[in-house]
């Protein structure tokens, strides 16, 4: 691993001290690593329009998108207080888009625990569906084309 756990974590409890959470009072904070060792973050924005509200661990891959990333090795989370909070099922989706294999970090009391995505997403929705009912390839694989 180029990022040691703990760290990530870290990374996601000074994240959630940015969260706009005055509606649910239940901030999230989260870290990305790159394979390389890269860092990004975010924290949930919540809206008066409950509905517009942002889980962070989107506003973390959307983060991370606009500065050129594309790959992760694992994802921290955090909720207030040290509380666990497991990623949502849409952001479930969007971690499997840009790291199928990545490993999700929680709080578990004074340890970690460490989670597989594909366990959390198992049989998960892709581009390789997708590239099965077109001529074979991927979307990103025939623009390259
Ligand atoms: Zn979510």
């Amino acid at each position: 691993m180029t990022f040691e756990p703990a760290d990530l974590l870290a990374a996601a409890v000074t994240a959630r001290a940015l969260a706009y959470a005055p509606y649910s009072g239940f901030s999230v904070g989260a870290a990305l690593v790159t394979p390389e060792g890269r860092v990004f973050t975010g924290e949930n924005v919540e809206n008066a329009s409950y509905g517009l509200s942002m889980c962070a661990e989107r506003v973390a891959i959307y983060n991370a998108v606009s500065h050129g990333e594309r790959r992760f090795a694992a994802v921290a989370v955090t909720g207030p207080d040290g509380l666990r909070a497991m990623p949502c099922g849409a952001c479930r989706q969007v971690l499997h888009e840009f790291g199928p294999a990545m490993q999700v970090i929680l709080p578990d009391g004074d340890h970690l625990r460490i989670v597989p995505l594909s366990a959390l997403l198992p049989e998960a929705f892709g581009g390789g569906d997708l590239a099965a009912a077109s001529n074979g390839a991927a979307p990103a694989q025939r623009e390259a084309r």
